[in-house]
């Protein structure tokens, strides 16, 4: 017999025959009739017998499935409807019954037996029939799969879909990419494995809201207010009619937030970042940007400019200025741009904004920030970088995302009236694409004004950040110092990382697992980003974990390098493995 799930909720499952005559139910030796519906808190029965009544209790209830016998918990009838199903030639009626507690054994018996919930598409189809459970396979990076090396332009594709599967295959694929999650992104959720068939819960540091704005009572509310009354898209370009009062106000409240006269916004951060250095650089100026800013302001200043595009080392502001001198000594009338994340995505650390101005101003360069991690975040009333340093105004061009602290999606520039009125016709990730829907603009509006007004989150994601970054150095593991809600734990090795994040899933634990292309090969890293809504026993329980998982490799107590050779040799080993 198979069962089909109707309805996945949280450890609510809720199983459905597909053939209600293979599961028969009996009170004691007497068949009642049929199951048509069993989840963890009652059951659903078909039956001919005409007597039952609300409040009645059924004892000694079984269910009869092939040769299985599995006891039921007591059940009381909720609800009885009379002749409302036929089966052949007799009448049943529909009994509605609730159990004392929830018939685990019984769902664990019949769980074989039901198929995959009607998500389980792609990729997850494989782990059907259960991952194995073994070391990952020869860790490859990205940049093994960037070439064909053939005519077939798509041989690379296949290449790296046989990698993937090699991932699957051993379990890890589930572990690190596109876990499916079935309840809200916050510091729990569960994650629907589709080995088990079941929801699994975990603590979760993979959440950049950092406030939990996103699930916010107020937020939600006007979202969804506006939702009702403009739909749930504005399929029109900005300069078209994509426009709305709602949008209009969420870029008056951005620029009052930031102080500044205008604001434009993008269907995203990495848009904004691309539209917006793409219009300002041109083909004979320089932009230069801290090597660990993030992707999209690399891959647009490739884009503006591909010959005087320059990375100056993380945080290096002596080494920036040597680099202007040097390009503007053989270019002196190029137009030069200065680019640094404000809080860096991958390493958790804060930009010197003083020091970066003060660079500015000596080559009289613009000067843009991306304030993705900081807004809402760093400083007293959360206004970022800027605040932090007590140096308002210290940004020409101040980027910012919605995808962070303020909890859903989209991007934004905001600066002088002059530079947002260019952006609006020059940056073609805005100008040439749908604006983000009238819905989203209200909701961002209000967590606009909750992070400059309540300072209650940002104060518990500190206190959170200050209790759990000394507490997982204490427990030996090589943090590096804590600026911002990103922590950061060295492993160095990619293979390792893999393995220790995989056991920490197992465990509950859901972090980042940081490796090539995010920061450069062999610097590997978990990445915790903690948030306002961690509880002390997530945060309890999560240290614990990950200190008995690194303890049981070794990389206690460990600098870098002697991490990076218990790296080494765990990748030798499984390469070893792999070939034998
Ligand atoms: N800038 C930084 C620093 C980021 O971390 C990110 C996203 N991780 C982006 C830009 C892109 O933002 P979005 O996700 O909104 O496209």
């Amino acid at each position: 017999m198979s069962i089909r799930p109707r309805e996945y909720k949280s450890r609510d499952l809720r199983y459905v025959p597909i053939d209600p005559l293979a599961l028969t139910i009996r009170v004691g030796d007497i068949v009642l009739g049929w199951v048509e519906n069993l989840s963890t808190r009652g059951l659903l029965i078909a039956t001919k017998a005409q007597d039952l009544r609300a409040g009645e209790m059924l004892k000694d209830l079984s269910l009869h499935w092939h040769a299985e016998e599995i006891k039921l918990p007591t059940a009381t009838v909720k609800r009885v409807s009379r002749s409302t199903h036929a089966l052949g030639e007799v009448r049943l009626s529909r009994v509605a019954c609730s159990f004392d507690k929830p018939p685990e054994d019984a769902l664990e018996l019949l769980r074989p037996a039901i198929q995959p919930a009607a998500y389980v598409t792609g990729e997850l189809r494989r782990e059907i029939n259960g991952p194995g459970d073994s070391e990952p396979p020869l860790q490859r990076d990205l940049r093994d799969f960037a070439e064909s090396g053939t005519p077939r332009l798509l041989d690379k594709c296949d290449s790296f879909y046989a990698y993937m599967r090699s991932l699957q295959d051993t379990g890890h694929y589930q572990s690190l990419y596109r876990a499916t999650l079935t309840t809200p992104l916050d510091h729990r959720v569960s994650i629907y494995n589709p080995a088990s068939r079941r929801e699994e819960d975990f603590v979760c540091f993979d959440s950049n809201s950092y406030l939990g704005l996103h699930v916010h009572p107020l937020v939600v509310e006007a979202t969804s207010q506006a939702l009702a009354e403009f739909g749930y898209g504005t399929p029109s370009a900005q300069l078209l009619s994509g426009t709305n009062r709602h949008m209009r106000e969420l870029e008056d409240t951005i620029s009052w937030f930031h102080g500044r006269k205008d604001t434009i916004v993008f269907s995203s951060g990495y848009a904004a970042n691309i539209g917006t250095i793409t219009a300002l650089v041109g083909r004979n100026d320089i932009a230069v940007a801290d090597q660990y800013s993030h992707t999209s302001i690399h891959d647009a200043c490739g884009w503006a400019n591909p010959k005087r595009l320059r990375t100056f080392p993380h945080r290096d502001n002596a080494a920036l200025h040597g680099i202007l001198q040097r390009m503007l000594a053989a270019k002196p009338e190029a137009g030069r741009l200065i680019i640094s994340d404000g809080v860096f995505s991958m390493h958790g650390s804060i930009a010197d904004l003083p020091g970066l101005r003060e660079v500015a101003d000596r080559h009289d360069a613009t000067l843009m920030i991306d304030e993705a991690h900081s807004t809402g975040v760093l400083g007293k009333t959360g206004r970022g970088l800027e605040q932090h340093y007590g140096c308002e105004g210290a940004v020409d061009v101040l980027m910012g995302t919605f995808s962070k602290a303020p909890g859903t999606v989209g991007g934004y520039v905001t600066g002088s009236e002059e530079l947002i009125t260019y952006l609006r016709f020059f940056a073609n990730s805005g100008m040439f694409s749908a604006a983000i829907p009238a819905a989203l603009c209200a909701g961002l509006k209000v967590a606009f004004e909750i992070m400059a007004n309540d300072p209650e989150p940002r104060e518990r994601l500190w206190e959170n950040i200050h209790w759990i970054a000394p507490a997982l150095t204490g427990a030996g593991l090589n943090v590096a110092p804590a600026e911002s809600p990103i922590l950061t734990v060295f492993i160095g090795d990619t293979t390792l990382l893999w393995q220790i994040s995989r056991e920490l899933y197992m465990r509950g634990v859901k972090c980042g697992n940081v490796c090539f292309p995010a920061v450069p090969p062999g610097e590997g890293i978990l990445r915790i980003s903690v948030n306002a809504r961690h509880t002390r026993e997530d945060l309890e329980r999560s240290v614990e974990s990950i200190q008995e998982v690194a303890s049981s490799y070794g990389i206690l107590h460990k600098n870098k390098d002697e991490i990076r050779e218990i790296g080494e040799h765990f990748s030798e080993r499984t390469a070893l493995a792999e070939t034998a």
